[in-house]
């Protein structure tokens, strides 16, 4: 076994990881990255697809976001935001408002999200929208004990705030007497909805779902049952579009237009977890750009050369709207995000809100109406100098057409895996995507958990040089933005091929 394993093995606990099968076997050591690669200790390369757990936009060792960073920490890599302004983050502050405030117009209205506030990951982040919500809605409804209300299967984070507004049994029922008691509401899973009447197809459940949207008469059931309480919820949080640790679980288009619409009705706040969906993830597939279009010039060309001609830069297209809220015209009351904020590169956070919730805070000192809360590394000036570059690379003219083109690409090969019985739906929206697994896909029977089918698919696909990791039965595909043409083809070849080793099925 390599050294570096050894020590490992011998000193560190991994995140969500049963240590007894860590311990069992030799683990990969990452040493480098490059672009969409990732080097182990022994040399071996791997397509990093699901972007170091959904964190990296551009790539690894960027020279751009490198550069950025080295510049900065030529200046100086921290100091306190306790009492001190800098220099990357406010000026990261203000573009992150520029970005929120766009519109599919391509002109940005008058943002509504207009205060930033800077934590250290998503869980931070969430913590922050949490607390804020909670205060507001006590100074503002006079309520005592105001209650969120959040989807199914949801995941905010883990720390204790972060894990009362999420309900993943697995996760969660464990530390039950830690937290504080959220409600939960039906999420839009069209592929095992009760209510949707249509049989399997090959094709993904919300194409050819039947149903009167009863989703949303459940969530407007239960904002009612709140409201006739005389204690309207505080918040609703949603993740926009599609929930991920839920089991990538992508929304109808529409869900989320109509269900942000009854959270005002009722009296609520919206609170917009976009830390996986944030920063161009979910960038809708160039409609133009068909199989037929990409398929024979991506084999050869390393990376998908953009013409720059075909764009005319006063016209915006989807690739050009950050955030996942943007595609159904929502703006929320706080958006909070984390993971792609700095490129992947560092760990920070960030809860943008409205100038009411800011002025709920505002009075003398003695009136004690602060925020009182804060992070050692808020607004860390490396951070900040990543997430800058980040955004540099985002907005640039070509970028969005060019995540347009990968997620057409990512769509086409998928369908590929549709000659496989054990996939029961595929899902994707922009540049995620997931594949549900199942026993028998004219029923939609489940794999149970215990079987660890979708590790064991991802421990296949591992072997064949492609990392990523399940979530329960659903395989999940993340691309980093410049996986090229060619290594998506081998991203989905290689999955379709460890689905057949695993299950042995053809
Ligand atoms: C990852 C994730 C979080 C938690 O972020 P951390 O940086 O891991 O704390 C919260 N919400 C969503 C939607 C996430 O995907």
């Amino acid at each position: 076994m390599h050294p570096l394993a050894k020590l490992d093995q011998r000193f560190l606990w991994h995140p969500f990881t049963q240590m007894r099968d860590w311990l069992a076997q030799e683990p990969t050591v990452i040493v480098s990255g490059k672009g969409a690669t990732l080097r182990d200790v022994r040399g071996r390369q791997y397509l990093d697809a699901n972007s170091s757990i959904w964190t990296n936009l551009h790539g690894h060792a960027h020279p751009a976001v490198n550069r950025a960073i080295e510049a900065q920490l030529a200046k100086i890599a921290h100091s306190s935001a306790l009492g001190l302004a800098n220099e990357p983050a406010t000026y990261l502050g203000k573009r992150l408002v520029e970005a929120a405030a766009q519109t599919q117009s391509g002109l940005a209205r008058p943002p509504k999200l207009n205060k930033v506030f800077f934590s250290d990951d998503g869980s931070t982040a969430t913590e922050v929208a949490l607390k804020l919500a909670y205060e507001f809605a006590r100074r503002t409804t006079g309520t005592r004990s105001p209650r969120f209300l959040s989807l199914a299967g949801a995941y905010h984070g883990d720390t204790v705030g972060a894990v009362s507004l999420g309900h993943i049994d697995l996760f969660h029922k464990a530390y039950g007497g830690l937290l504080f008691r959220s409600d939960q509401v039906m999420a839009p899973y069209c592929y095992r909805c009760p209510f949707n009447r249509a049989k399997p197809q090959r094709a993904d459940a919300r194409e050819y779902r039947k149903c009167r949207w009863e989703c949303i008469d459940k969530v407007e059931a239960r904002l009612a049952a709140q409201a006739r309480r005389g204690n309207p919820y505080a918040a609703m949080v949603v993740e926009p579009l599609i929930q991920g640790a839920a089991g990538m679980i992508a929304h109808p288009r529409g869900w989320l237009r109509r269900t942000s619409e009854l959270v005002r009705a009722f009296g609520a706040q919206l609170i917009a977890d976009e830390v996986l969906t944030g920063f161009g993830r979910t960038t809708a597939p160039r409609p133009e750009a068909g199989p037929s279009s990409n398929a024979r010039t991506a084999k050869r060309s390393p990376a998908p050369a953009e013409p720059a001609r075909d764009r005319d830069p006063a016209t915006p297209s989807d690739g050009d709207l950050l955030f996942a809220c943007q595609k159904e015209e929502v703006v929320p009351d706080f958006l909070v995000l984390a993971k792609g904020l700095t490129g992947g590169y560092l760990p920070m956070g960030a809860t943008l809100t409205t100038q009411n919730v800011f002025d709920a805070f505002l009075g003398e000192y003695q009136e004690f109406k602060t925020f009182f809360h804060g992070h050692s590394y808020t607004a860390n000036q490396l951070g900040a100098a990543a997430g800058l570059a980040s955004l540099d690379l985002l907005q640039a003219p070509a970028h969005a057409r060019r995540r347009e083109n990968l997620a057409a690409k990512l769509q086409e090969e998928l369908a590929h895996l549709w000659r496989l019985p054990a996939v029961g739906d595929i899902r994707q929206v922009g540049l995620i995507a997931g594949i549900e697994l199942v026993r028998d896909s004219r029923t939609r029977t489940p794999y149970e958990l215990r079987e660890r089918v979708g590790i064991r698919v991802c421990e296949a696909m591992a072997r064949r040089g492609v990392l990523t990791r399940p979530v329960g039965s659903v395989i999940v595909l993340i691309p980093p933005y410049c996986t090229t043409h060619t290594q998506i083809e081998r991203t989905v070849q290689v999955l379709g091929e460890a689905i057949e080793e695993t299950l042995r099925v053809k």
